[in-house]
């Protein structure tokens, strides 16, 4: 052997100890709007999700999982950046709105993607972003080296209803062609399926390569569209509405199941991290979900609205086929996964979410998060919604100034209002939510129901002439 190829090996040697243990992949598959009810693991009865409940019957089960947010971009951005959202102003939906670097997750932000890339990770995202269509805020912008799906919040669900192909105004977000990268592609199957087809393209190119897929699945929001192979599996739901919803749900669940014989199959299951939850509660009305038996649902600060269904599985590492009742966070997800890959949270940026495994595993039995805080403002007008979770007790805003004190873990439903009762209770979560908000800072863009204002501000009274 040459001096120099000794050197080599002595530098390989150094940076790539043989003794380490493989670092896990991470893969976060994520639906949107789906009810607390509606999977079996939650005991759903009338939609099958057999797939879906292989990760919690191989895993843990959350029975207190929450988002961040009661709706969809504020909490993808709590999400992927493991921070409280109202920490640097993401507090709404974007608006659809390709020139404004501004409309969209804050540029200073590190996502997941970005701790994992630079730890030497393959980073994909599948399916809905959400946040910000601008060139400095696409995915592969903000630490993701994949992307295949759209920039927007809706999507359109058939092939033949996909046909812009340089989308500008709000409104051509739901029917735009699917991106590929930053390239306009024509998607031939039904969007939930073609979504599935390429997770499993992403997991089978990086095998050989620890890395972080982020499977965001539009459905089952609306538009409520669905294949007839899909329905034909639920005749006797009689509700259309509720029988479409079943055929979109059922499609996530065959995917996740193509997700899961994928790692099988690549000999990647043991050592893969996999969490599935949505991304808030589900709007009842909108989409036939159920969040049964909680109170309410998206967009709001009961839990029907930030209580999701949530599981986590990691068989080289977790006990399987556990409930866990103490309340955790989808901020979780992110010191979870760097913990678990040796990675460094980014500079500067302190993380709101805990690693959980120590909690899992019963190292630590204390609970990971003593407190949880929402808050839901708008940029320019005061906090229009709150809420604070201490131990068993929940205090919630869902009304301006109308404080409202439940004790969750006996009453899950919130029925019985506790406020005159425990008045002091309520006082002192109350100072602790005052705290945590003087920490917060003010919205920065604009959001979807404000959009009449950021169009005549941005753009003046003729928005066509910009
Ligand atoms: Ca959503």
């Amino acid at each position: 052997m040459t001096k120099s190829c000794i050197s080599l090996v002595a530098i390989l040697a150094f940076t790539v100890p043989c003794h380490a243990a493989p670092r896990p992949n991470v893969v976060v598959i994520l639906a949107d709007d789906l009810g607390y009810a509606d999977v079996g693991f939650n005991g759903c009865e009338d939609i099958r999700t057999p797939r879906i409940d292989q990760i919690s019957d191989g895993g843990v089960r959350f029975t207190a999982g929450y988002v961040t947010h009661a709706f969809c971009s504020p909490s993808r951005a709590g999400l992927l950046t493991g921070r409280y959202q109202q920490r640097f102003g993401h507090e709404q939906n974007v608006i659809f709105s390709p020139d404004d670097p501004d409309m969209g997750l804050p540029r200073d932000q590190k996502t997941l993607a970005d701790a994992l890339g630079a730890s030497g990770y393959a980073t994909g995202i599948v399916g809905k972003w959400h946040l910000g269509a601008h060139e400095e805020l696409h995915p592969l912008s903000r630490g993701f080296d994949f992307f295949y799906g759209m920039l927007s919040g809706g999507h359109n669900y058939f092939p033949h209803l996909l046909t812009i192909a340089e989308p500008r105004r709000h409104e051509d977000g739901y029917s735009s062609k699917i991106l590929k990268n930053r390239e306009r592609v024509d998607e031939t199957e039904y969007l939930t399926d073609g979504l599935s087809r390429e997770a499993v393209g992403f997991i089978e190119r990086n095998a050989e390569q620890p890395f972080f897929l982020y499977l965001a699945y539009n459905a089952p929001h609306t538009p409520m569209q669905v294949t007839d192979e899909y329905r034909s599996r639920y005749p006797h739901i009689e509700n259309r509405k509720r029988q479409t919803y079943a055929g979109m749900v059922s499609a996530v669940d065959d995917g996740v199941g193509r997700v899961l014989d994928t790692l099988d199959r690549l000999g990647l299951t043991e050592n893969t991290l996999l969490f599935f939850l949505s991304d808030n509660g589900g709007p009842t009305k909108a989409n036939a979900s159920e969040n049964t038996p909680l109170r309410s649902g998206k967009g709001h600060v009961y839990e029907g609205g930030l209580r999701v269904p949530f599981a986590f599985r990691w068989d080289a590492v977790l006990p399987a086929g556990v409930d866990y009742d103490q309340p955790v966070s989808s901020l979780d997800i992110f010191a979870t996964s760097i913990a678990a890959a040796g990675a460094a949270a980014p500079e500067g940026q302190s993380l709101d979410g805990v690693d959980l495994v120590p909690y899992l595993t019963g190292k630590r039995e204390d609970p990971p998060h003593p407190v949880l805080l929402w808050r839901m403002k708008r940029k320019g007008i005061p906090a229009i919604r709150s809420a604070v979770r201490i131990g068993d007790f929940k205090l919630d805003e869902d009304r301006p100034r109308e404080f409202e004190l439940y004790n969750v873990a006996q009453d899950i439903h919130e029925s019985n209002e506790l406020s005159e009762s425990q008045a002091e209770r309520l006082k002192e979560m109350r100072e602790v939510y005052e705290r945590w908000a003087s920490e917060l800072v003010e919205p920065k863009f604009l959001g979807l129901s404000q959009r009449k204002q950021y169009e005549r501000e941005r753009y003046g009274s003729n928005r066509e002439a910009k």
